[in-house]
């Protein structure tokens, strides 16, 4: 799989980390179930098939972080943009 970085062109995904999903909210302090609200937002996810926004760092490049959508099921980069 190649990542298309807007700084220095397609690469490698060696040389990226994927680090988290990009479509989840952070919950926002004083919740009424912060505990759960906190453990959903850390530990559950659909895991459903199709494009996904994740958040991907140029580790190995120009460190930048992105914002990637990608197909899961397929692996396709659907689009790359700067968070
Ligand atoms: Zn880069």
């Amino acid at each position: 799989m190649r990542i298309p970085c807007p700084h220095c062109g397609a690469r490698g995904v060696e040389e990226f980390l994927y680090t988290q999903d990009a479509g989840v909210t952070r919950p926002k302090d004083g919740g009424a179930e912060p505990t759960k609200e906190w453990t959903d937002y850390v530990y559950m996810r659909d895991n459903l098939k199709g494009p996904r926004k994740e958040y991907w760092y140029h580790s190995a490049g120009c460190h930048a972080w992105l914002v990637v959508t990608r197909d899961v099921s397929t692996h396709e980069i659907l689009k790359v943009e700067l968070p």
